[in-house]
């Protein structure tokens, strides 16, 4: 051991959890099926996000659904929030129904799970619920190093395109009329081989989906599971339903 610090190792923070109101300032259709929230308050000042994966809590009569801080920029203190646009439950209704100047209240990040940028390589997987999560760490990876994406999308109209200094190969899968996520993505990673040295895997989807792919991902690319984080942003059918999914 020469003392310093191991490579790898994924930082658990802890937040103050705060409730916070914050009024839409602006509301634009990304894509066919993501709209793109953004949300000013003066009580975002003190807000922090350490993680492309946090989510914050978003509050409708009573119900509490679970969004990822998309983008925060402290110096003009807007926070952005993606919504994907289906069946509609109280988020995705608020959200296509939201005018500038319409409040929310939020609360969280609770906490973030801060990954070191120092793996060799990324691989991140999802649907567009993950796509906020996706396409933040894709921006923030460091200038070169190599992270390969497959997200599923509704269409190939909800592809986004993506800033980044990072080596990025985005593999988009419209998902058509099928229901079958999680062979949708199976099928497009089918030549996928993991790039030499050691990487990262990131997972969220549908829950049933989610776990297929973490299987695939330690069974059959062999990848360590301290080095792969899989995660259910929602289950078919089910309201208000996630789950972190390990052994
Ligand atoms: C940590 C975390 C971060 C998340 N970040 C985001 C984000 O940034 N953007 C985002 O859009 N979503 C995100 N999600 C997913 C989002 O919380 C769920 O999709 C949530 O169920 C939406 O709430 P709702 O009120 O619209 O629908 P609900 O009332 O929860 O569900 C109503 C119905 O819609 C179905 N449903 C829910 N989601 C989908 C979907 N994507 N496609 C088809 N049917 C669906 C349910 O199965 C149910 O039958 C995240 C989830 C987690 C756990």
């Amino acid at each position: 051991m020469d003392g310093s610090t191991p490579r790898h190792q994924i930082t658990r923070l802890r937040h103050e959890l705060r409730r916070r109101v914050v009024t839409l300032a602006s509301a634009e259709r990304l894509t066919p099926h993501m709209l793109r929230l953004v949300f000013t308050s003066p009580e975002l000042r003190d807000f922090v996000s350490a993680g492309p994966d946090d989510h914050v809590k978003l509050f409708f009569d009573g119900e509490m659904r679970d969004y990822t801080p998309r983008r925060f920029d402290p110096e003009a203190g807007t926070l952005t929030l993606d919504f994907a646009i289906h069946e509609a439950g109280p988020a995705t209704a608020w959200a296509m129904a939201a005018r500038p100047g319409d409040s929310l209240q939020i609360a969280g990040p609770r906490g973030s799970a801060v990954v070191p940028d120092d793996f060799d390589w990324y691989l991140l997987i999802g649907d567009e619920t993950a796509l906020p999560a996706i396409g933040r760490r894709i921006e923030e990876l460091r200038p070169g190093v190599s992270v390969t994406s497959f997200v599923l999308v509704p269409e190939m109209d909800d592809a986004q395109h993506l800033a980044t200094a990072a080596n990025w190969t985005g593999h988009w899968i419209a998902r058509g009329a099928s229901t079958d996520d999680a062979g949708l993505l199976l099928a497009a990673m089918r030549g996928f081989a993991s790039p030499p040295g050691e990487g990262f895997v990131w997972i969220a989807a549908e829950a049933t989906a989610a776990r297929a792919l973490r299987r695939h991902v330690v069974e059959t690319l062999g990848h360590p599971k301290a080095w792969v984080k899989a995660a259910g942003y929602w289950l078919r059918g089910v309201a208000d339903a996630h789950e972190r999914i390990e052994d």
